[in-house]
């Protein structure tokens, strides 16, 4: 058997149930097949056996009780998977399909995303099995309150910054500072994705939506395409589908769906975006609601249905593996020319070869989203240096480090023999960065 297969089955074997973290280990190994052969060095430094183990992860208890004096108890997890090239850095997840398994494919995805995205940051990840849907404010508090009071001790500017993800946004992030300021009696930049008031970075709430668009826009453009007139279908409806379709509408797209868990709705109109920020943001209403205001719109029970509707683009935006080998052969039937994966991993590795064969530009979630990742740096540096940028200072670097990825993810494809395959280009650069990192560090 090969180094490579060798380490994906003592993977297997060491961490049983853990699917889709033997999904992503499997899926990045794989694309390094020929930086193996061409650097042996890198199995002689054990290289691949090390970068598969987190370098530490932490199981919690997160008592809290709930407004009806309830006693609930939630499970926590941080990973803290690679600091080769930076303090830790990924979101938490508050959701109840969590698990070590998906915590750890998120964190190993991770360090390959923050490699690409040029900045000094390591992969890491956590989160907890609490549903956040339908609680109130002060529920919420307590359990983020209850949830820092463990994780404090494990986390710090330097040594580990969480951010926010499925489940956690600006109300959560606000209450985790408060408790973690209040127990360690230190104003510091210890998570991203603050609010303006304190601390946080202009641009972040938008970054990971508009940073997809600029990568799938330097994608298509180098094929001689726009967004430009094109219908667009985007999954999911939280912070990285609202401000996806923001951008794509900026650049002249025709946004025509949308969906949460429950289902999804259709706008031939094309989707208004301001009433979308209104009932997602501020309202905090299901995207069936959207219907009420917009009687042409169509709602439909079931998300996976939103793939049937014929799309130029399609931008999954919600959850892992939300995008299977039959959606995907529905979309390239109808048409779709591009994919851009906002979430990540939201379409299986069936549905990769789909896209692949058929000819469909495939933007991979490690560098189309990585625009988040890159902005919470920025965060990091503005906390540092005790300083604000603007909105257009903030965006401008963003759209930079965009184009960016997708030159150093292309110029990777290129280089070891898989043209146009940016997902191997994007595991790739992002692999040998952080490669070269551990090798100089020694065996540790
Ligand atoms: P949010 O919690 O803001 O939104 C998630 C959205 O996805 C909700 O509308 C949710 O609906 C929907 N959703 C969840 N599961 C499904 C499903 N099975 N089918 C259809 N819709 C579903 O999360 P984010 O927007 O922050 O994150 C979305 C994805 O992007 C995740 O994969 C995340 O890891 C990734 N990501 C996020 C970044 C960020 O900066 N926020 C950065 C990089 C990646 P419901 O309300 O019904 O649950």
């Amino acid at each position: 058997m090969t180094y490579i297969g060798n380490v994906i089955e003592n993977v297997i074997r060491n961490n049983p149930g853990e699917m889709e973290f033997h999904q992503a280990v499997r899926e990045v190994l794989e694309s390094l097949e020929p930086v193996i052969e061409r650097h042996p060095e890198y199995a002689r430094a054990g290289l691949l056996e090390r970068l598969v183990e987190p370098e530490r992860q932490v199981m919690f208890r997160v008592p809290w009780m709930d407004e009806q004096n309830k006693v609930r108890v939630n499970r926590g997890f941080r990973v803290q998977f690679n600091s080769a090239i930076g303090p830790y850095k990924g979101g938490l997840r508050f959701h109840p399909t969590v698990n070590l398994g998906i915590i750890k494919f998120l964190a190993f995805e991770q360090i390959f995303k923050n490699s690409l995205t040029g900045l000094p940051i390591g992969g890491g990840k956590g989160g907890s099995d609490f549903d956040p849907r339908g609680k109130s404010d002060t529920d919420i508090m307590r359990f983020c309150q209850s949830f820092m009071t463990e994780l404090y001790r494990h986390i710090g500017a330097d040594t580990d910054v969480p951010a926010g993800d499925i489940g956690v946004g600006a109300r959560e992030i606000g209450y985790l500072f408060g408790q973690y300021k209040r127990i360690r009696n230190a104003y510091e930049g210890v998570l991203t994705g603050k609010g303006l008031t304190y601390g946080g970075s202009l641009a972040r709430k938008e970054a990971t939506g508009y940073g997809l668009i600029y990568f799938v826009d330097e994608m298509i453009q180098a094929k001689g395409k726009s967004f430009e007139n094109r219908t667009v279908s985007v999954s999911g409806s939280g912070n990285v589908a609202i401000y996806a379709v923001e951008k794509a509408q900026q650049l002249g797209a025709k946004v025509i769906a949308l969906s949460d868990s429950d289902g999804y709705i259709y706008d031939p109109a094309g989707i208004d975006f301001q009433d979308l920020r209104q009932l997602k943001e501020i309202d905090r209403q299901r995207i069936s609601a959207y219907v009420k205001l917009h009687p042409q719109a169509e709602y439909h029970k079931g998300s996976t249905g939103i793939w049937t509707i014929p799309c130029d683009i399609a931008l999954p935006c919600a959850t892992q593996n939300e995008l299977n080998k039959e959606a995907a052969e529905t979309l390239v039937k109808n048409g779709c020319f591009a994919v851009g994966e906002g979430a990540n991993m939201p379409a299986t590795p069936e549905a990769v070869r789909v896209f692949h064969q058929n000819g469909v530009l495939f933007a991979p979630g490690k560098a189309s989203n990585a625009g988040g990742v890159a902005v919470s740096a920025l965060e990091m540096s503005q906390n540092s240096m005790r300083y604000s940028w603007s909105f257009e200072e903030v965006n401008s670097k963003l759209k930079t480090i965009m184009k960016n990825i997708y030159l150093n993810v292309s110029e990777a494809a290129r280089e070891y023999g898989c043209q146009d395959n940016l997902a191997a280009g994007a595991n790739i650069a992002g692999f040998r960065k952080v490669a070269d990192a551990m090798l100089a560090q020694g065996i540790v």
